[in-house]
């Protein structure tokens, strides 16, 4: 077994979370399923609605910490989390955020470009950029890149956060932090835990908790579910991200292509995008648990749950564990799809 916390004490890191997040039932929406169902509460990290970049984050911030930047750059899609998130973390660090909002999501309305995020990133002052596509990890980091050197020139002293998987995979350290907590928090309950179920974008979640439970000799099963790629894809993108990672924390822990479990039965028609699936999984959450869902994410993984149950995957009165990476905001900046959607129950419109 590693010692994870001596390996993670050699990169910088800016503390931001006062851990842990809570692990609770979630009994009424558990019987629905036929599940002992289980919630770790990363909706509740520190910073202001939570979420799974804040743990990210905190190895990010302390590498430009550690060089001394004063400014920080980071793309995504106009309801990215993680914009959000950088421009509250350099708030308080009082430093300059520069977010690049990526068109990711095709045909969206007004809501969807001022509320949620957005309207939170302008609130804490960041500076907003645009980049026309959606589709591009190479295009919107050079972009990002040339931003940075434009702020060179004015005497600033950047650092970027890129999208692009073949860069260091430093955020998916936070979730070998998160996996060092969930294995404490985990070992003081009552039940052992039959499976992870959690999203997998960038990978850098599924990535860091696959990578640090395996090295902790802990062989829980991990499902991701995808929320922008197909399977496929997405199966090499978290392989890579685990050789990545390994190499990055100086381990020799071989992760396996069949211990990488993705599922996208929820993923149709894309990116950002609501369907039947997502909006049932937001409202049987929200009407059994008041626990609030997103339709980016949250939403889509907890649609992806319900699907592993229902194939059987997760066996009946299997014990699950649901991580809950925030994102609670887009729910407003989807507003108008999601009240078209409730008026259609409510009013049969
Ligand atoms: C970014 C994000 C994810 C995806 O996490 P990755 O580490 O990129 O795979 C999941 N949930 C929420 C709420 C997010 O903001």
């Amino acid at each position: 077994m590693t010692d994870l916390l001596t390996l993670l004490a050699r990169h910088p890191r800016t503390i931001l979370t006062t851990n842990p997040t809570p692990i609770e039932p979630a009994v009424r929406l558990g019987s629905h399923l036929g599940l002992n169902l289980l919630i770790k509460r990363d909706d509740l990290t520190s910073i202001p609605f939570g979420g799974n970049k804040v743990r990210q984050l905190e190895f990010y911030f302390g590498a430009a910490q550690q060089k001394g930047a004063d400014t920080v750059l980071i793309t995504g899609a106009v309801q990215s989390n993680y914009g959000r998130t950088v421009a509250a973390i350099a708030a308080r660090l009082g430093m300059e955020a520069h977010i690049q909002l990526e068109e990711r999501v095709p045909a969206m309305d007004a809501q969807y470009y001022r509320s949620g995020n957005v309207l939170l990133e302008d609130l804490t002052g960041a500076i907003r950029h645009t980049y026309p596509r959606g589709d591009d990890e190479a295009g919107a980091d050079a972009s990002l890149y040339n931003l940075s050197s434009n702020l060179v020139n004015k005497g600033r002293r950047p650092y970027v956060i890129p999208l692009g998987p073949d860069n260091p995979p430093i955020g998916a350290l936070g979730y070998v932090a998160a996996a060092v907590e969930i294995i404490e928090q985990i070992s003081h309950l009552p039940i052992s835990i039959d499976a992870i179920v959690l999203p997998s974008g960038s990978a850098m979640t599924h990535s860091g908790l696959l990578v640090g439970l395996r090295a902790a000799g802990q062989s829980i099963p991990i499902y991701g579910v995808c929320v922008r790629r197909p399977a496929s894809e997405q199966r090499e993108r978290v392989l890579n991200t685990c050789r990545a990672l390994t190499k990055l924390l100086g381990i020799d822990i071989p992760i396996h292509g069949d211990d990488i479990n993705v599922d996208d039965d929820a993923l149709a028609p894309g990116y950002g995008r609501l369907n039947n699936k997502v909006f049932e999984a937001i409202s049987i959450t929200a009407s059994t648990e008041a626990l609030y869902l997103d339709p980016v994410y949250t939403g889509r993984t907890m649609a992806g749950l319900i699907h592993l149950a229902k194939s059987n995957v997760l066996s009946s009165g299997s014990s699950v564990l649901f991580l809950h990476t925030g994102g609670t905001p887009a729910l407003f900046a989807y507003g108008t799809e999601l009240r078209s959607r409730l008026n259609e129950i409510q009013f049969g419109a």
